[in-house]
């Protein structure tokens, strides 16, 4: 039996890999920080004594002390013979340590937290991208390891064009935020679409699929390379310590913002929510008339949105200003969303066998740009 992560995402620690029934391992932390959550692994199985599969039975020993201890409540890890579909095995917290316990098909299986979004699969998606005719590629700089900050920039700039923002994965473990933006990328860019080819005649849409490339090809769950949670760096970010943030805001302030939205995943919320800026300081009624026409549009597109479920509401003037959702709506007075996907299913509408999924999530991604084209007269 073997168990190796030395790869792309991958992330997990060997304790003791020698019984087939007793596998202990442990998930490591991001770099310089105390987050983890984030695993990834592949595992080389071992016939018993007869020849025969038989089941693995693999504990991570200290999932207790990660970041959301509460995730692992009714969690089931996925598993992929192929790398391409993400199947969900039976996994239990004790409340202490997680246990993934199932008799693999083939000879080679790997286990991960949600779908892996691979920084190749990344590549491929804006080079793709840019073949559109009204795409731009543009690399705003590079991220602590050396890694390209992409934006694509889709439609043509023009004075009296609301300018649309959407990034994901500022916390590179949310895998679903990529999946999102490539389903809403499939649709903006078919030029078949007559949905698409109206949104960019009205607006221009810059997206950053991948604001923390770093931390996605280390494995991480919430951080960059030097341990920068990047979703609390949007007040005062640094070169230093968070060029990602920094990088994109600076092309922000160059060029403006109307609405933003920036997609995330949630440990521990089995549905699909959004978290908006009731507590920012610029707060007016206005706002919350985007706000809520924003919502109930999604409410009726599809049964996999909804608004029942989701963090509690910030007091007036009291939202946290490092927050890149905060930040934009306060400093552009424009519509700003966090969207959050669940790492486990969406209750509302379950699927046992694959949970809250990267199909799921491309499909949020389309149905959310039938969102904003019904938004995008009001931007302005
Ligand atoms: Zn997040």
């Amino acid at each position: 039996m073997q168990i190796t992560d030395n790869f792309d995402s991958g992330n997990i620690r060997v304790i003791n890999a020698t019984d087939a029934s007793n596998i202990q391992l442990e998930i490591k932390h991001d770099n310089q920080s105390e987050f983890y959550q984030w695993f990834h692994f592949k595992l080389q199985t071992e016939l018993n004594a007869n020849g025969e599969r038989q089941e693995h039975v693999l504990h991570l020993n200290n999932v207790k002390n990660s970041a959301f201890p509460g995730g692992w409540n009714n969690y089931q890890a996925v598993a992929s013979y192929d790398r391409e579909h993400w199947f969900r095995v039976p996994t239990q917290y004790d409340g202490e340590k997680v246990t993934i316990s199932f008799t693999p098909e083939f000879d080679s299986v790997y286990l991960a937290y949600f779908a892996p979004y691979s920084y190749e699969r990344h590549q491929d998606l804006i080079h793709n991208a840019q073949l559109h005719p009204l795409c731009q590629l543009q690399v705003l700089g590079q991220s602590i390891d050396g890694r390209d900050m992409s934006l694509l920039t889709i439609g043509e700039p023009s004075e009296g064009k609301p300018n649309i923002w959407i990034t994901a994965r500022q916390h590179p473990g949310e895998t679903m935020a990529e999946w999102f933006v490539e389903g809403l990328l499939d649709r903006l860019l078919d030029e078949d679409d007559g949905l698409a080819r109206v949104l960019l005649n009205k607006a221009v849409f810059y997206i950053v699929p991948n604001m923390n490339p770093d931390g996605s090809v280390r494995g991480h769950l919430r951080t960059n390379a030097v341990g920068a949670n990047l979703n609390r760096e949007w007040l005062e970010p640094t070169m230093d310590r968070s060029p990602e943030v920094y990088l994109v805001r600076e092309k922000m302030l160059e060029v403006g913002v109307d609405m933003f939205l920036d997609a995330h995943g949630d440990e521990t919320i089995p549905a699909n929510f959004v978290a908006g800026c009731e507590g920012i300081v610029a707060y007016d009624a206005r706002h919350k008339a985007l706000e809520d026409k924003f919502k109930d549009i999604m409410l009726v597109i599809t049964p996999e949105f909804q608004d029942t479920l989701g963090y509690a509401k910030n007091e007036p003037g009291k939202a946290n200003p490092t927050v890149g959702t905060n930040w934009v709506g306060n400093q552009f007075k424009c519509l700003a969303y966090t969207i959050e996907m669940p790492f486990k299913d969406n209750d509302f509408l379950p699927d046992a066998s694959v949970g809250w999924s990267d199909e799921r999530s491309r499909i949020l991604g389309r149905d959310f740009l039938t969102g904003i084209y019904h938004m995008v007269d009001d931007l302005r």
